[in-house]
């Protein structure tokens, strides 16, 4: 598709070229030929008025009008113009067909992406839906099941269902933020009000799991969309908690520079293997590890959102991680 696509564009660039050349090339053709007709009259007007009709005295040279050398002009001119327009022709049908990739490039890229971003959705929806479906046809086979297993087993297909509504929301959530792509209602906010507010969400579940959260965050103003920065804290202490043991800490803190200020989510939990650092932000992926990990729900899509929410305020994320010592999540942002 892209190709044929790319002659099409090629054909219309080239079809453009010819003709803005082949219109020069005849106003051209015509002025100069109208300049040697002139020329051609000039001199047969001279040549009358200084000789007249009368032949030529003996011995005295009449000058006579070269029609031959103005037809020979005439034609060199034509040839010299075809030939150039050939040359423009060639030449511009290499640079037609380079500027027509590098104009489709960017939307052959986002057709890859979403057809990409479709195919991982479907494979992700479709690994839930079918246990849901095999465990319910199992069940519906079974004659002899009592009221106390049919209960138990509606649990587990609405816990399932719960699972698969989370992800569903996650992916939207995400299409949302690729989609708006900068286009975000930005107002000037206190980093420490998003911050506290994200902090006191989580405080409930931090003193169940007897984690604790320590927040050293200094305010300051940044430009940004308050409910996607709230997104992005949930994500980054939702993960520390999630891939936290009990009795441990979670540390939030900032360093304000110059123009910018680094956020940082530090926790003291499972923390990341080297070859999976690499790919966290991807959408998607889950380290083995965190998948094994006992009632630790999750699709690999929080930090792909959070990734996204970054980029559209301008600012970058990373992430740096030690095997059982824990996990620190740095966000830099722009200052308003
Ligand atoms: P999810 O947590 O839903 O699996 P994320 O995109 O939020 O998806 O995270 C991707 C992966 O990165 C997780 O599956 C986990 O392996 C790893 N990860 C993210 N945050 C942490 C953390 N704080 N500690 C340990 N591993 C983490």
């Amino acid at each position: 598709m892209f190709q044929s696509a790319r002659f099409k564009l090629t054909a219309w660039y080239l079809l453009l070229i010819i003709l803005i050349s082949t219109l020069f090339s005849i106003v051209i053709y015509f002025g100069i030929n109208s300049e040697l007709r002139r020329l051609e009259r000039f001199q047969q007007r001279r040549l009358e008025r200084d000789y007249g009709n009368s032949p030529a005295p003996l011995f005295q040279h009449r000058p006579i009008l070269d029609h031959e050398l103005i037809e020979e002009t005439d034609y060199r001119l034509k040839l010299v113009l075809l030939l150039v327009n050939l040359g423009i022709f060639v030449l511009s049908g290499g640079a037609a067909y380079f500027l027509s990739g590098r104009t489709l490039k960017p939307i052959k890229n986002m057709v890859d992406e979403q057809n990409r971003f479709i195919t991982d959705s479907s494979h992700e929806l479709r690994t839930p839906l079918t246990s849901l479906r095999s465990e319910l046809e199992v069940n519906l086979r079974s004659k002899n099941i009592s009221p106390n297993e049919t209960k138990k087993i509606l649990r587990s297909n609405l816990e399932e269902v719960m699972n698969l509504q989370k992800l569903t929301d996650n992916l939207m959530e995400l299409a949302q933020y690729q989609k708006r792509n900068g286009d975000l209602s930005m107002s000037e906010i206190s980093l420490l009000d998003v911050i506290n507010k994200v902090c006191r969400k989580f405080t409930p579940v931090a003193f169940k799991n007897k984690i604790r959260i320590i927040n050293k965050v200094q305010d300051c103003n940044i430009v940004g969309d308050k409910p996607a920065l709230s997104e992005l804290f949930t994500i980054l202490l939702d993960n520390a908690l999630k891939y936290s043991d009990k009795n441990t800490k979670i540390n939030l803190s900032s360093i304000k520079e110059k123009n910018v200020v680094s956020i940082s989510v530090a926790d003291e939990g499972m923390g990341i293997e080297k070859k999976d650092l690499p790919y966290i932000f991807d959408r998607f992926y889950r380290a083995e590890k965190s998948r094994s990990k006992e009632k630790v729900t999750g699709y690999g899509l929080g930090l792909s959102i959070a990734k996204k929410i970054v980029e559209l305020h301008k600012g970058t994320i990373k992430a740096e991680s030690v095997p059982l010592k824990g996990s620190k999540f740095t966000v830099v942002l722009p200052l308003s």
